[in-house]
């Protein structure tokens, strides 16, 4: 395995940077230029590389597709939010009509937000391309034919033009798909959710997101200490603080970051990977997230240490 790409790291719904926040973040970039000599192009470049990434940069608002780049011929992606869009126009450009490619496409669950890209999915339209579809739910081709009926869309599933096949994958087993031994688990979530466990010469990536830990419940908790068991990269669901997660958001299907770092560093994981923002965060609480994840693991350290990352949309991770 190569390295993992983020299409879309948001949860719920997709979002957007709005006109009144693009604003502040110019006040204040300009603000910090005051006194400062940028009279040339590289004196400008320098300063705005340095300013914090909740002012320059954006965590993104496409909502769940990770694609994990195998270093073998053909795609594999994770979830089919509405980061699958630029992702499909990437591989639509490097490739054009007439090259036929393979998408392997694992499906977490069935919310709206892990699906509702596929119609803007270009290759989908495409005659010759083959699209794999990875899931363990029994509704997984209808529920992605459903949300192409009228009145909901005004073209049906059929006008897809590539083959398409369905493949139920059962938890705890392991499968060989893309030169990759996969492994899913069942998650806590309405309507069930599955985390996904990749292995490939050596390396291990892990997608678990839309997943509640029950703190109370070893068992569980023991699970998924043993299905992120030395991973190298480990994507998690931190759409909430833990406070936010025990108390007024608990039973709503997620998790928090304070439960990540713990299920990591018992499980010897290298680096964690925060992800789902929820959608009602800017940058800047997405950062102090971040900020807050890593000051824990520091203090909570007793093996080597975990890396903590908040994943973006755009960002890449070499493996
Ligand atoms: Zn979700
Ligand atoms: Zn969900």
């Amino acid at each position: 395995m190569k390295g993992v790409r983020f299409w879309g790291t948001r949860g719920s719904l997709p979002v957007s940077l709005t006109a009144p926040q693009l604003r502040e973040r110019l006040v204040a970039a300009l603000r910090g230029a005051r006194g400062r000599d940028l009279a040339s192009d590289a004196a400008l470049a320098a300063y705005v590389d340095g300013l914090d990434f909740a002012v320059a940069g954006t965590f993104g608002g496409h909502t769940s597709c990770v694609e994990i780049e195998t270093g073998e011929p053909g795609y594999v992606v994770c979830d089919l939010g509405s980061g699958v869009r630029p992702f499909g126009q990437a591989a639509f450009a490097r490739h054009g009509p007439s090259a036929p490619q393979t998408y392997h496409v694992f499906v977490s669950h069935l919310h709206w937000d892990h699906i509702m890209g596929l119609p803007f999915f270009v290759p989908a339209y495409v005659p010759g391309n083959r699209i794999v579809v990875y899931g363990g739910h029994a509704e997984l081709e209808a529920a992605l034919r459903r949300q192409m009926e009228p009145p909901s869309f005004p073209v049906p599933f059929d006008i897809f033009k590539a083959d398409f096949a369905f493949v139920r994958l059962a938890p705890g087993v392991r499968h060989e798909v893309a030169g990759m031994t996969v492994t899913t688990l069942l998650q806590r979530h309405a309507g069930d959710s599955y985390g996904y466990r990749f292995e490939k010469d050596g390396r291990t990536v892990v997608y678990t997101t839309d997943s509640e830990h029950t703190l109370g419940d070893a068992g569980a908790m023991q699970a998924f200490v043993d299905f992120f068991r030395g991973a190298d990269l480990v994507v998690f669901d931190a759409m909430y603080s833990l406070a936010d997660a025990i108390s007024v958001k608990a039973d709503w299907g997620h998790s928090s970051n304070v439960v990540g770092v713990e299920l990591c560093q018992r499980a010897g994981a290298a680096h964690l990977v925060l992800f789902h923002h929820e959608p009602a965060s800017g940058d800047a609480q997405i950062a102090r997230l971040l900020d807050d994840t890593r000051r824990l693991e520091a203090i909570t350290r007793a093996g080597a240490p975990l890396r903590v990352t908040a994943a973006y949309d755009g960002l890449d991770i070499a493996l």
